[in-house]
């Protein structure tokens, strides 16, 4: 397979696109209306909790299962009546579905024989597989003899061996010890890189989402609630459900008081310029827990508020040492509990019970006008 050059200067162009995607089982709707641009390429992951369409999408995709409504387009051209093996689309699921009484090199041969390549083509393409995912050494043996991650290994070089332009892969570290998930990410990311090839990679797991992929497409019931890289999907979440299911946050509800300007608990605060915000409007502010920090009072009284930044009371319910940091809950004086960071300036850790003041930058705190109660639960969301 041969090596894909792209110019970083140029923006990848669209390959995929889903139009108005919809599946729906009787009234329910799998998928609910979904659009999106899948770039040449790139490595985007579908990332939301059991049951919010990811499998559903992406079996439409594959050709598995038909849509109710929309279009998918490859390269501009609709791909709904192309029966899935004439898709030019790879596939590796959860479950390595190898054939339990072929070799590993018959296995990875498998799409190649039932597309009649000729032998001496098949047979290097296979070699190269082999050596690609590294199991020239197995090459003989048949799956049962092999570990789980060598298993998955077969079926990725068995999913590439006819050099689909795009894979599909739908969990398919998800049976894997926490280890071997990890090398298998690292593998995975290094194998796309010297392919070019597009993958589009589904798993409920953040971590994994994050350190596999350029983009990610976060899913709620059905639809796609955020999309973007993982940096700015954590910094900047588009919505109070994408910054409580992508890592921890910390809400607080304020009534806008002018543009930038807000109260909390009956206390002043400066909020992020914010377009068409009604005076005493309800909005609610999401700080990070490690952009906002708890000083003791002394601490406080010595340091004075820098310019930007935002300072509330609060008291310590619990201290979390974790080594290099130590992670505090508080709870204000208006009785919202927060996680920050401790801030030790003399090296005393804080202490339960003890007054502390605890500060942000207006410029790290998202304000957002529209949340469901849901959305701020992040143990419903997740599984
Ligand atoms: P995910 O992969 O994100 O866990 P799925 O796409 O598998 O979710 O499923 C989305 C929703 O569609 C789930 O609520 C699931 O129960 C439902 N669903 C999937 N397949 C069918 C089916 N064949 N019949 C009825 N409901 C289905
Ligand atoms: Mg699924």
């Amino acid at each position: 397979m041969s090596a894909v050059i792209k110019d970083p200067a140029q923006p990848a162009s669209t390959l995929v696109s889903l139009r108005n995607l919809n599946k729906h089982y009787g009234d329910f709707a799998a998928v609910d209306n979904i659009s999106l641009d899948i770039r040449d390429g790139e490595f985007l992951t579908f990332l939301g909790s059991s049951g919010s369409g990811k499998s559903t999408t992406l079996s439409m995709l594959a050709g598995f299962e038909t849509p109710s409504s929309g279009e998918i387009l490859v390269g501009g051209q609709s791909l709904v009546n192309v029966p899935p093996h004439k898709r030019d689309i790879g596939m590796v699921f959860q479950r390595y579905s190898l054939f339990p009484h072929l070799s590993v090199r018959d296995n990875i041969a498998f799409p190649l024989a039932i597309r009649k390549l000729p032998a001496a083509e098949r047979d290097k393409r296979v070699e190269a597989m082999l050596k690609l995912v590294q199991l020239e050494r197995f090459a003989n043996r048949r799956p049962s003899q092999l570990s789980g991650g060598q298993q998955q290994r077969v079926a990725i070089a068995r999913a590439l061996v006819y050099e689909p332009r795009i894979l599909l892969m739908d969990e398919p570290l998800g049976a894997l010890d926490k280890k071997l998930r990890e090398d298998l990410q690292d593998e995975l990311r290094q194998l796309h890189r010297r392919l070019g090839i597009t993958i589009v990679y589904v798993t409920h797991d953040q971590e994994e989402a994050m350190r596999l992929s350029q983009r990610i497409a976060i899913f709620s019931h059905g639809k796609i609630v955020g999309l973007g890289s993982g940096y700015d999907l954590y910094q900047n979440p588009p919505n109070a459900f994408v910054a409580s299911f992508l890592g921890n946050s910390n809400f607080l509800a304020v009534k806008a008081q002018g543009n930038a300007a807000a109260s909390f608990e009956g206390q002043p605060l400066t909020i992020r310029l914010t377009a068409h915000l009604a005076h005493n409007q309800e909005v609610l502010l999401m700080v990070r827990p490690e952009k906002a920090q708890a000083l003791s009072v002394a601490q406080a009284a010595s340091t004075p508020l820098a310019e930007g930044w935002n300072e509330v009371a609060a008291t310590v319910s619990e201290v979390l040492f974790l080594g290099e940091s130590q992670t505090c809950a508080v709870v204000t004086a208006g009785g919202t509990a927060m996680t920050v960071k401790a801030l030790s300036a003399t090296g005393m850790p804080l202490r339960a019970g003890e007054p502390v003041r605890v500060r942000w930058a207006t410029a790290d705190a998202c304000v957002y006008t529209e949340w469901q109660a849901s959305d701020l639960n992040k143990a419903a969301a997740a599984h």
